[in-house]
């Protein structure tokens, strides 16, 4: 329980990844809130948390939206303090090859994915540098060091989120905060089931269904590992995927 006593502020906490991190964090003793849009399945997870004894803080957040961020982490702090974990999770994927895209779509990737995760990481490395102290996971992906066809939207999208970490985690060691970016493989979650492509959807449902992916807790359980080294050891980067994967 090397991380009892501590808080999280978790996005995209709703489904998959995000909600496996809360229940492992939650069982390490941390405090969660655990941020997404469908506050119908952050409310479920609350009571599943709670259940098993642990804290969880239910937080509309839709990390696209100014007001929406700064409400969450305000409440984050209110309610449980500043956080030490903070660990941007939420992204959507949405996949297609670029003659037949919506540039609504890239907005939507590029506003979700980038824009919506570097304005928290700013919020929270301001509050953590006055502690000097924190932890800022990246959920990025194998799709930000391997680019593909039909996934070119994304791939810029996670190749951002790598970049901007980079140099974020050089910055943020100063002030002894930790930056550690995850990259999982093909993961077992709802996030294909939302691609607008419908060949692109086909194909990659079968991709997923053709080994045995990666659950969401084995990547929760990367994302413990790395928050849980003493202070001097930094995980700056896990690479995760199926053993099966090319
Ligand atoms: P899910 O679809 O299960 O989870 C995505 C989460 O992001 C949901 O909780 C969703 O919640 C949230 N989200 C989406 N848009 C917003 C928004 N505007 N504001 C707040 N939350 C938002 O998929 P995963 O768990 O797989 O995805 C989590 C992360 O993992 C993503 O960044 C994804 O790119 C990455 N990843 C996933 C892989 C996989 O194979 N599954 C592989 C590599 C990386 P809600 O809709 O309630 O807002």
């Amino acid at each position: 329980m090397k991380l009892k006593g501590k808080v999280a502020l978790i996005t995209g906490a709703s489904s998959g990844i995000g909600a496996a991190t809360a229940v492992l964090l939650a069982r390490e003793g941390v405090a969660v809130a655990a941020a997404a849009r469908r506050a119908d399945r952050l409310a479920q997870l609350g009571e599943q948390v709670a259940a098993e004894g642990g804290t969880l803080l239910p937080l509309e957040l839709d990390v696209t939206d100014e007001e929406s961020r700064s409400d969450a982490l305000a409440r984050t702090v209110d309610e449980l303090g500043v956080p030490d974990i903070v660990v941007n999770n939420a992204g959507v994927m949405l996949l297609g090859p670029v003659l037949r895209a919506d540039p609504a779509d890239w907005r939507r990737m590029i506003e979700t994915n980038v824009l919506g995760l570097m304005y928290l990481s700013q919020s929270a490395f301001r509050l953590m540098a006055e502690r000097r102290s924190g932890d800022i996971v990246q959920v990025s992906s194998v799709a930000g060091r391997s680019a593909a066809a039909g996934s070119a939207a994304y791939n810029a999208s996670k190749w951002a989120v790598n970049g901007f970490s980079e140099g974020l985690r050089q910055e943020a060691l100063r002030y002894g905060v930790r930056v550690s970016v995850v990259e999982p493989g093909i993961v077992q979650t709802e996030l294909p089931d939302h691609i607008p492509d419908d060949r692109t959807r086909a194909r990659v449902q079968e991709a997923y269904t053709a080994l045995t992916p990666l659950t969401a807790e084995d990547v929760a359980e990367a994302i413990v590992y790395a928050v849980s080294r003493p202070p001097h050891v930094a995980v700056g980067e896990l690479l995760i995927r199926p053993a099966e994967q090319l």
